[in-house]
C-alpha cells in the first residue's frame, strides 16, 4: 500500500490534514489508530469550536470531519502503526498486522492519551469502575457516586457531564485552586451535586469486581482517609503518543515531537501536527490549524520533489542527446 501522503491519527489534526491533502488531489491515506476520531470523539460537549453556536458533541464533530475529508477522496485504514523507517523515501510503516505501508510524505498526528494515576487498583479495575471517558461510560453510573481526579478543563467539563447521571460527584484536586477556565469553575461551584476535596490526591483505588472506594491522601498533612465511591475518572492531563518515534525523531523531555512553526520535523517530508507536538494550547481548533499547515507543507514538499526530479531528468536528457548525435 502506497500513498503520497500518509497521515497517522484521526483526531482534528489528522482529519484536517486529510481534508487539505485530499483537496490538493493527493489522495491521502489516514491510519486511524487506537482512538478513531481522537480524544475529541470521547468528549461530551464541545462549546469552543468555532461555527457551532450551541456547541457540538465531540463524537459528532469528529464524524463530520471524517466525512468531509472522505468526500474529497481520503482513504481510511483501521490499523496501528508499530514501526517506522525514515532512513529513505518512500518512508516505510509497519502496521500491527504486519502490513507494509509506504509514504512519500508523512503527517504524524497521533495525539495524546490520558495520563494514568499510577496507583494500586487503577489497572486492575480499569473498565470496572475506573474510566477515562465520561462520555462513553457516564451512563453506567446513573444514580451513583463518582470521583473525578484533576482540576483542569477536562476534569470539570467531563465532571459536569457526569452530573447528568450521578447523584454525587467528588472532585479531588491536588491544589486548592483550579486550573480550569472560570466559566467551568462557576458551573461546578454552583452545581449542588459537585463537592471538592482540596490539596489531595487518590493514592489507591479499592474494590474487587468493581470500584467500591478510594484512599485519599491529603498532600499538606499526609493524612489518608477512605471515601466510598462507585467510580473513578482520572483527568490529570495527557501523555503524547510518540513511543514509536523514539530515536527516529527529536522529542522533548516530555516526549512531544519537536517540529518547527511550519510543522516540519528534522526528517524532510515528515511533519507533525496537533497534541503530539503541542503542550501549550491543546485545543481541537489549534490541532485542526496545525493539520492544515502540515498538509500544505506536504503538498509544497511533494511539488518541490517533483520539480527537482523533472529538472534532473531534463538535464540527463540534455547530456545524453548530444552524445547520441555524435554516435
Ligand atoms: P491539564 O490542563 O494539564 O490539567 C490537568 C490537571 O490534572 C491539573 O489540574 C493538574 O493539577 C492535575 N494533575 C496533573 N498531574 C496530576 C497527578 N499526578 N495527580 C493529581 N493531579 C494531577 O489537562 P486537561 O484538563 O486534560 O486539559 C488538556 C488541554 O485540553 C488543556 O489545554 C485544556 O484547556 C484543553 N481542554 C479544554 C476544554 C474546554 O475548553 N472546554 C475541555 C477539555 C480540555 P495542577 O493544576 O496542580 O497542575
Amino acid at each position: 500500500m502506497h500513498s503520497k501522503v500518509v497521515i497517522i491519527g484521526s483526531g482534528p489534526a489528522g482529519l484536517t490534514a486529510a481534508l487539505y491533502a485530499a483537496r490538493a488531489n493527493l489522495e491521502p491515506l489516514v491510519v486511524r489508530g487506537l482512538q478513531p476520531g481522537g480524544l475529541i470523539a470521547t468528549t461530551s460537549e464541545v462549546e469552543n469550536y468555532p461555527g457551532f453556536v450551541e456547541g457540538v458533541g465531540g463524537f459528532e464533530l469528529a464524524e463530520q470531519m471524517e466525512k468531509q475529508a472522505e468526500r474529497f477522496g481520503t482513504k481510511f485504514k483501521d490499523a496501528l502503526i508499530e514501526e517506522v523507517d525514515f532512513s529513505e523515501r518512500p518512508f516505510k510503516l509497519k502496521t500491527d498486522s504486519d502490513e507494509l505501508i509506504t509514504a512519500d510524505t508523512l503527517i504524524i498526528s497521533t495525539g495524546a492519551s490520558p495520563r494514568k494515576l499510577g496507583v494500586p487498583g487503577e489497572e486492575e479495575l480499569a473498565n470496572r469502575g475506573v474510566s477515562y471517558c465520561a462520555t462513553c461510560d457516564g451512563f453506567f453510573f446513573r444514580g451513583k457516586k463518582v470521583v473525578v481526579v484533576g482540576g483542569g478543563n477536562s476534569a470539570l467539563d467531563e465532571g459536569l457531564f457526569l452530573t447528568r447521571y450521578v447523584d454525587e460527584l467528588v472532585i479531588v484536586h491536588r491544589r486548592d485552586a483550579l486550573r480550569a477556565d472560570p466559566i467551568l469553575q462557576e458551573r461546578a461551584f454552583s452545581n449542588p451535586k459537585v463537592h471538592f476535596v482540596w490539596d489531595s490526591t487518590v493514592s489507591e483505588i479499592l474494590g474487587e469486581n468493581g470500584v467500591t472506594g478510594v484512599v485519599i491522601k491529603n498532600l499538606k498533612t499526609g493524612d489518608e482517609s477512605m471515601l466510598l465511591t462507585d467510580g473513578v475518572f482520572p483527568y490529570i492531563g495527557h501523555v503524547p503518543n510518540t513511543w514509536i518515534f523514539k530515536g527516529k525523531l527529536d522529542l522533548d523531555q516530555n516526549g512531544y515531537i519537536i517540529a518547527d512553526e511550519r510543522t516540519r520535523t528534522r526528517i524532510p517530508g515528515v511533519f507533525a501536527a496537533g497534541d503530539v507536538v503541542d503542550h501549550v494550547y491543546r485545543q481541537a481548533v489549534t490541532a485542526a490549524g496545525d493539520g492544515c499547515k502540515a498538509a500544505m507543507e506536504a503538498t509544497w514538499f511533494l511539488a518541490e520533489q517533483e520539480h527537482a526530479a523533472l529538472k534532473s531528468q531534463k538535464e540527463t536528457e540534455e547530456v545524453i542527446s548530444p552524445a547520441l548525435g555524435q554516435w
